[in-house]
Parts: C-alpha cells; sequence; structure tokens
C-alpha cells in the first residue's frame, strides 16, 4: 500500500485536506499527487499576489454567496470557518488583516508566502508529495476491503482535489472532470466564471480602460439575475467586479442560447426630468450629462440614444426623454462570448452536489472517495468565497477521508 489517503491536486484544497488527514496518524501516510513542479500554483498567484484568502462571514452569508445550491457548502464552513481559519494560518506563521469590506488577506500580502508555509505545515506534518504527476486513471476497489488504484499507486482512500479548469497554465485543466466522470459521477458541463465578457457592440472597444465606481448590470430571463459594482470598458467588452460576478451565469446561457442581453443601469433609477427641466433648463443634456459619467461615455450615450450634444433640457421631447432614459438605466448590450477558462478565475460546474455528502464529502457512488474545491459544482463572487471554500471543504474532506 502506497498511502492511506492519497490526494489527486496539492491545491489549497488539496494540502488543507493534506494537513488535516496528517494529523491522524494514518498507518500508510497521506501522499499528494499534483501534475505541476509545485503546489498551489494558482494559490500563489490569487488576488494578484496578495492573497485574497478568505471573506469574514456569517455561515449564512457565506451560503447566500454561493447561490442556489449554497446550503451544500454549510458544513464544511462550520468545520473550519473564515476566523478559526485565520487562527490556523497565524499557527504557521501567517498573520492576516481584514479590509473594510470583509476580505481576508495575509499581513504579508503575500500569497506565495501562504502557499509556501501550507506546503512547510504538511511536510511538517509527515505528508508526502509527488509531483509532475498527472493522474490518468481511478480504479475502484473491488471489494470492500480491497485498495484503490490511482495508475500505479495503491492507497486506502482518495481525495479528489483537482479544481475545475480555469487557467490551465496554473494545473487545473479539467481533467478531475474526467476522473470523476469515469467512476459514474454526473458532471454539471463546466463555463469559466469570473471573467470578462465580449460585446457584439463595438462602441465599448473606444472606451477601453474607463471605469465606473457603481454600476447594476442584469440579465433578463430564466433565471435573471443582477449585480453591482465596479465596471470596466476593455478592448474586447466590458470587465470589472461587477461583470465578473455576473459572467458564469452569461457563460451557462451561452450553452443554449447564441447571444445573451445583459442591461446595464448607469444612474441608479429614472432621472426625475421634470426637476431637471426646471433647473437645468438651459444647460445642454451633454454639460448635464458629463457631470453624472466620464465625458467621453456621455458622447457615446446621447449618440446612441439619437440625442444631438446639444440640444437643452428645455427643448427635451417626450419621445426623447423616454430614449435616454432608456439608455441610462437600461443600456443593452450583446454578449456573444467570454474570456474563456484561460482568462477565468473559477469554473462554474463540475460535479454534481447530488452526488457527495455535505457533512463529509464523500462520494456517494464509491466507497472511500473524497471531493474538495472547485471541482465540485460550487462557485462563489470574487472576495475571497472561492478560497474560503476551496480551503474549509479540503479541512472537511480531509478530516472525514481520514477517521
Ligand atoms: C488568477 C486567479 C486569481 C484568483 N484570485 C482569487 C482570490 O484572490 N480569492 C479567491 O477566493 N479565489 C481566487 N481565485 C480562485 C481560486 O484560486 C480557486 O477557487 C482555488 O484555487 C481552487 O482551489 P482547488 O484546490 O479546488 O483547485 P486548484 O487551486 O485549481 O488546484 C488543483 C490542483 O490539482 C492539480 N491537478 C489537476 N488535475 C490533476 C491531475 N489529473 N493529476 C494531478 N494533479 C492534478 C493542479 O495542478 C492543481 O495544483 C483566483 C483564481 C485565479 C485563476
Amino acid at each position: 500500500m502506497d498511502a492511506s489517503l492519497l490526494i489527486i491536486g496539492a491545491g489549497p484544497g488539496g494540502l488543507l485536506a493534506a494537513w488535516a488527514a496528517a494529523h491522524r496518524h494514518l498507518p500508510h501516510g497521506v501522499l499528494v499527487v499534483d501534475r505541476m513542479s509545485t503546489p498551489g500554483a494558482k494559490l500563489a498567484v490569487t488576488g494578484g499576489g496578495r492573497g485574497n484568502l478568505s471573506h469574514l462571514a456569517t455561515e449564512g452569508e457565506f451560503a447566500a454567496a454561493f447561490g442556489r445550491f449554497g446550503r451544500f457548502a454549510i458544513p464544511a464552513f462550520r468545520s473550519l470557518s473564515p476566523e478559526a481559519f485565520r487562527t490556523l494560518l497565524s499557527r504557521i506563521g501567517i498573520p492576516t488583516t481584514v479590509d473594510p469590506d470583509g476580505r481576508i488577506y495575509p499581513r504579508s500580502q503575500s500569497a506565495p508566502q501562504v502557499r509556501d508555509a501550507l506546503f512547510a505545515a504538511c511536510q511538517h506534518a509527515g505528508v508526502r508529495f509527488a509531483f509532475h504527476h498527472g493522474v490518468e486513471t481511478l480504479s475502484p476497489p473491488k471489494t470492500a476491503a480491497a485498495p484503490w488504484k490511482v495508475d500505479s499507486f495503491s492507497t486506502r482512500s482518495v481525495l479528489l482535489a483537482a479544481g475545475g479548469q480555469s487557467a490551465p497554465r496554473l494545473g487545473s485543466d479539467g481533467s478531475g472532470f474526467a476522473l470523476a466522470r469515469s467512476l459514474g459521477y454526473e458532471i454539471v458541463p463546466p463555463v469559466p466564471a469570473l471573467t470578462s465578457l465580449r460585446t457584439v457592440e463595438t462602441w465599448p472597444s473606444s472606451h477601453s480602460g474607463l471605469s465606473l465606481p457603481d454600476v447594476s448590470i442584469s440579465i433578463s430571463g430564466k433565471p435573471a439575475a443582477s449585480e453591482r459594482g465596479e465596471w470596466l470598458f476593455t478592448h474586447r467588452g466590458v470587465s470589472g467586479p461587477a461583470v465578473l460576478n455576473l459572467s458564469g451565469r452569461v457563460a451557462r446561457r451561452l450553452l443554449s442560447e447564441k447571444e445573451v442581453r445583459i442591461h446595464l443601469d448607469l444612474a441608479h433609477g429614472t432621472p426625475d426630468f421634470r426637476r431637471l427641466r426646471q433647473a437645468e433648463g438651459t444647460r445642454t443634456l451633454h454639460s448635464w450629462l458629463a457631470r453624472q459619467l466620464p465625458r467621453a461615455l456621455a458622447e457615446t450615450l446621447l449618440d446612441l440614444a439619437g440625442i444631438p450634444k446639444d440640444l437643452t433640457f428645455s427643448r427635451l421631447s417626450a419621445a426623447q426623454e423616454k430614449k435616454l432614459a432608456e439608455h441610462l438605466v437600461a443600456l443593452p448590450l450583446t454578449i456573444r462570448g467570454t474570456g474563456g477558462f484561460d482568462d477565468s478565475m473559477a469554473t462554474s460546474g463540475g460535479v454534481s452536489l447530488k452526488q457527495v455528502d455535505p457533512s463529509t464529502l464523500e462520494g456517494r457512488l464509491t466507497p472511500r472517495l473524497h471531493f474538495a474545491g472547485e471541482i465540485l459544482d460550487l462557485d462563489g463572487p470574487t472576495g475571497g468565497w472561492n478560497l474560503q471554500w476551496a480551503f474549509c471543504s479540503g479541512y472537511l474532506a480531509g478530516m472525514s477521508a481520514a477517521p
């Protein structure tokens, strides 16, 4: 027997699982196998290298951040809450800070340092590592007492923490989904999430680099969705936190629809045109709009609404008022693509939650196989939620896999 527990993937999920399991002193120890040359290649670049490791939240807020199936994450959250995780990190020499929005970072502002400390803690606890090994086959035990075969390794239990499909250059290339599928697990079709969106309209690219601090965006139809926050125009479309947080849902729609319409609310509600007519009568719409929005965007907006730049409020017709209001509160954009997996920070979709027990993260189809992290069909917004999920699910799965 090569190991009591073999973990596929040395990302945040796999490292926490290994660390937790190693403290159970299993007879054949814990072995972590990864296709990359180092552990936590993705972890080391998170948060722009600063590592937004977690988010201070109650379990209700945590579940809500993960949407419709968020309650699945509660047992993992209870096993390692953000506060408990901060204590764990400080014990291994990584004190943390919390920003005003609740985002947790290492005090050193160094994600590579977090990765190194977790790796060292695992080694100190006796975990063995095999790098440069991409697992290709998983064979379940033939009898209750028989071991699992993982390529040529034999092990009592397996923990699949191979991540999703995002940023494959950092290790997670979707091969974990293929391994789970080979055992009969249903894979909810993976799509890129936390990624930019490509617009059919070309006008956004003429504002490339321009950001708006607070806009609302929505997609109508079923299921409807909306996000509020910062928005960024790029050379191929749109990005920024509000777009990133909506992108997974747009990408899923694009699996069955050629195009998805999103609407942008730049004004947070229709302006009071009657009051504006009285107060701003002789002022041009452009000069008023340029006080609400960047000047160039104000000009584009008037163009799109078909309103002359030098029109004054006193000459604004009812039809023009309606058009302008529509463009301010529901500016339509047509999305035909996303930044793709290469440019995404998370994967939406993965191993179906129906086939995994949330209280242990053990698969329901096979004995002694656990899951952790992004390989499961759960993804959250930007802000440290995805790493918190990877860490706490790794912790719970590691504890459950090493009774
Ligand atoms: C650029 C970027 C920035 C991000 N910033 C943040 C942030 O600041 N905060 C946040 O919360 N989230 C952030 N995320 C998301 C976060 O990094 C992931 O959600 C998290 O890393 C998932 O952890 P994981 O352990 O499940 O998977 P991964 O971190 O993807 O680890 C999976 C591991 O499995 C290995 N592997 C895969 N297949 C195999 C195989 N067949 N055989 C052997 N090994 C295999 C991979 O090499 C990899 O090491 C960011 C993501 C990216 C891409």
